[in-house]
Formats: structure tokens, C-alpha cells, sequence
């Protein structure tokens, strides 16, 4: 598979939804639909030091560009690389005296590459930035505002001898960006890192229910050659077999919701309305809110038991943020406990508690009372996610560790069986999570649970 070559697919009109990409030839699970590199992409402020600015790999050493001493890389090759799209930014920011935003330095970078190379197709591209959706239209009073803030810093930072553009345009590139910015994770994939805009990747619609994924690749450092060295890129991979002029679809959110709040979210963050068919025939709903069968709780209770969830969901996002890890652990399981006699182990409310409870336990090193939650979070994702989807495998690799630092010998017995049964239905997903569940182990201590959720395919404001 080359990078950026796309004739595995073609543009459509998709009924109701504007373009789309479909498949011209048949693909089966984990192939390579293409690889695109990204047409421009940065990283994020709080990690600008410990982030390389062209493969964004996380490293212990970074080199230091010696004009700007903002930009950071791995080595000479990633610094090399990197100097046709810093060129201009490196002479900006010294002009300006100070590093402007995220948003606003990939706003630049897209502009001078359309300066160097113009509006129209790249090659390898199979829509322009031009064409790309930019929704500023349905933009909210306080989205017009930040808008707003964004184009007037852009301005004082886009030096007066690069191309001027109209303001119109250059709304149209932050509408583009915050609707289409993908979110670049690190080489352990557990940590979102960046964010990047990849037009093709752009023409895929949503569904709930995908029949892709997408991975990105930091590219390989073993690699001599420039050419190879860091080919950082996202790739689309089928989850399962794909028909010859069949629609490519990823999922924009996860998708552990019931169908009316993910309809609800994807309205709120990417202005459309889901009419896939989980939303539509409300598929696994029933799952996602299901209660105990002997003895069904009443109406009354699960609605009690459903607000009394919500609240202490809230309570813990707060004591989260403050650090108050064993006030936490404490919420969750009396929540879990309250919960036992009605809801079944899929119902969400569950398995949200479960999710932070096994972290926050593996954290604070109470490896066997975590195994046992995860377990019973794995239990319920098994009857829930499509079994490629990597939220699920990412699941299953974290209980593993759990069992592995527990000790717990019967569990990592049936650990190595779903591995298994994930490694024959996907291979390549398999070893791609797998290697990101081993590099997140440290030794002796869990990471400290971090209050971002996991990198979401799209970068956006909650
Ligand atoms: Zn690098
Ligand atoms: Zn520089
Ligand atoms: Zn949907």
C-alpha cells in the first residue's frame, strides 16, 4: 500500500448525508483501505515540549529547533522533514514574539501550504481544503465568539509578506478545522497528542455501526531513509468484510450510549442527523439500559436508580479532577453496590462506574479488587461492541495487566482465550493494541488516571 494512493475508493453522493467514499474493489477484516499523510497538522500547546512536531512521538530527548526554540523534534531526519511546513511558522513566531494556539497555528500552516502549492486538488487528494465543510453557519453564539477571537490573533500573527486572505476564507479554515480535525494519538495510541486535518479521511461518513476504523501510524523510526523514517499517517481499515461499492463509514463518537443521546451529541458536534440503523431501529438500547429479570425492578425504581447514577457520575468527575482518588473508589462502589439488585451487567450506567473503578483501583495498586471490576466491565463490552472495535480491545488489553499485576492466574487463563479468539478474527488490530497496552506498563505504578477521556477520532470541544 502506498501512501496517499486512493483508487480504492470514489467519491459519491451519499442519500441524505452530501458525499461520501465507497469501496471499488472488496476488502476484508484489517486490510488497508489507503493511507493518507496529513495535509497539515500540529501539536497541542500543553505538549509542545514533549511531543515530536513531525512524527508525534512522545520521547524523553527532544531536540530543539535553534531559531524559534519552539519547535521540538526526535532527531535531524524528523527536523528535516519538518522544515518545508515550519519554515514559515519558525519566521512568524519570532516576528510575533510569542507561540499563538493550537487552532491558530494549524489555521497558518493549512494557508501557507495553500500559498505554496494553491487552492486546488494536491495530489493524493481527493476534495481540496476549499471543498471541505466548514459549518460555520450552524455555529452557536459562543462558537461565533471564539470564531471571532481566533480570526483577530490570526491576523496579528500571519506575517504581512505571506499571501493575504479574505476574512471569509479565513473563517472558512477554522469552520473546516473544528469540524474536521482529527485527533493525532501518541506511539502508545493512548494518548491524544495533536490534531490534524486529512481531506480524504474528511469525505467519510458516520455510523454508529462502521465498517472501518482509523488508525494512526507515527511511522517507523528504524528506517534509515528519510523517505521511510517517519511517514506519520493515518490508514482506513476495514473491520470486517467490505462488498465492492459498498459505503466506507467510521464512527465519529463511541459508541457506548443509548441511540438517542449519541443522535444527540453528533448533533452538538458535527451538526447532522444520525439515520444509521442503530439509531434508527434503536439497536442494543434495550442492552444499554437493560435491568435484572428476576425480580424486575419497577418502573419507579430503575428511574430512581437512573438518576441516582447520574449524580454520582457527577460527584466523581469532581472528585477526579481533584485528585481525591480514594473518594472515588468509594463512590463507585457504593453506586455499584446500590445498582446490583436492578440494572444487568450492560447497562451503561454500570459499566461506566466499572471503567473508572478498575483504573482508579490499578492506579492506587489494589491490583485485585480492580482484576475483579474489569473483568465484569470486559463482560458487559463483549455483548456490546462489534468485536473489532478498538475501544473493546483496548478494554480487554488494560484487564489483562490488571490480572497480570493481580496475580490472578484463572483470569489471565481466560485473558489468553479472548485474546486469541480477537487475534484470529483481526490480527493486525490485535498486535497494534496489544503493543499499546505493554508500553503503557510501567513497572511498578498504573499511570495516574487522566481526566481526558481516550483520543477521540475527531478533536473536539466536549
Ligand atoms: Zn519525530
Ligand atoms: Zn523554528
Ligand atoms: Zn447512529
Amino acid at each position: 500500500m502506498t501512501i496517499g494512493e486512493m483508487e480504492n475508493v470514489e467519491v459519491f453522493t451519499a442519500e441524505g448525508k452530501g458525499r461520501g467514499l465507497k469501496a471499488t474493489k472488496e476488502f476484508c477484516a484489517a486490510d488497508i483501505i489507503f493511507a493518507e499523510r496529513a495535509y497539515s497538522a500540529v501539536v497541542f500547546d500543553s505538549l509542545v515540549n514533549v511531543v515530536c512536531h513531525t512524527c508525534f512521538k512522545r520521547q524523553e530527548k527532544l531536540h530543539r529547533c535553534g531559531q524559534c526554540k519552539f519547535a521540538h523534534y526526535c532527531d535531524r531526519t524528523c527536523q528535516k522533514d519538518a522544515w518545508l511546513n515550519h519554515k514559515n511558522e519558525c519566521s512568524a513566531i519570532k516576528r510575533y514574539g510569542k507561540v499563538p494556539n493550537e487552532n491558530i497555528r494549524l489555521a497558518a500552516r493549512i494557508m501557507w501550504r495553500v500559498e505554496r502549492e494553491g487552492s486546488g486538488l494536491t495530489e493524493g487528494c481527493l476534495v481540496s481544503v476549499d471543498d471541505l465543510q466548514n459549518h460555520v453557519e450552524h455555529f452557536g453564539e459562543e462558537e461565533q465568539k471564539e470564531l471571532r477571537l481566533d480570526v483577530d490573533t490570526f491576523l496579528q500573527y500571519w506575517p504581512p509578506q505571506s499571501q493575504q486572505f479574505s476574512m471569509q476564507y479565513i473563517s472558512h479554515i477554522f469552520g473546516v478545522i473544528n469540524c474536521n480535525g482529527f485527533t493525532l494519538s501518541d506511539q502508545r495510541g493512548l494518548q491524544a497528542v495533536g490534531v490534524g486535518v486529512f481531506p480524504n479521511l474528511a469525505l467519510v461518513n458516520h455510523d454508529c455501526w462502521p465498517n472501518c476504523t482509523v488508525i494512526f501510524n507515527n511511522g517507523n523510526h528504524e528506517a534509515v531513509k528519510s523517505m521511510f523514517h517517519t511517514q506519520m499517517r493515518i490508514e482506513l481499515r476495514a473491520l470486517g468484510k467490505i462488498s465492492e461499492g459498498e459505503e466506507l463509514t467510521v464512527s465519529y463518537i463511541d459508541f457506548l450510549n443509548i441511540s438517542e443521546e449519541r443522535k444527540k451529541q453528533l448533533k452538538r458536534q458535527y451538526y447532522f442527523d444520525c439515520t444509521c440503523e442503530h439509531c434508527q431501529k434503536g439497536l442494543k438500547d434495550d442492552l444499554f439500559l437493560g435491568v435484572k429479570d428476576d425480580p424486575k425492578p419497577s418502573q419507579e425504581v430503575v428511574k430512581e436508580m437512573i438518576q441516582f447514577s447520574k449524580d454520582t457520575l457527577e460527584k466523581i468527575d469532581k472528585a477526579r479532577s481533584e485528585g481525591l482518588y480514594h473518594e472515588v473508589v468509594k463512590l463507585c462502589r457504593e453506586c455499584l453496590q446500590k445498582q446490583e439488585p436492578v440494572f444487568a451487567d450492560t447497562n451503561i450506567y454500570t459499566l461506566r462506574l466499572l471503567s473508572i473503578v478498575s483504573e482508579v483501583l490499578s492506579y492506587l495498586q489494589a491490583f485485585e479488587e480492580a482484576s475483579h471490576y474489569a473483568r465484569r466491565m470486559v463482560d458487559g463490552y463483549m455483548k456490546l461492541y462489534h468485536p473489532n472495535n478498538a475501544q473493546l480491545g483496548m478494554a480487554i488489553m488494560r484487564a489483562g495487566l490488571t490480572n497480570w499485576h493481580a496475580g490472578n492466574i484463572e483470569a489471565m487463563r481466560m485473558q489468553t482465550e479472548m485474546e486469541l479468539r480477537m487475534f484470529r478474527q483481526n490480527e493486525f488490530m490485535y498486535h497494534k493494541m496489544r503493543e499499546a497496552a505493554l508500553n503503557n506498563q510501567p513497572m511498578q505504578v498504573m499511570a495516574e488516571p487522566s481526566n481526558e477521556p481516550a483520543p477521540a477520532l475527531f478533536h473536539k470541544k466536549q
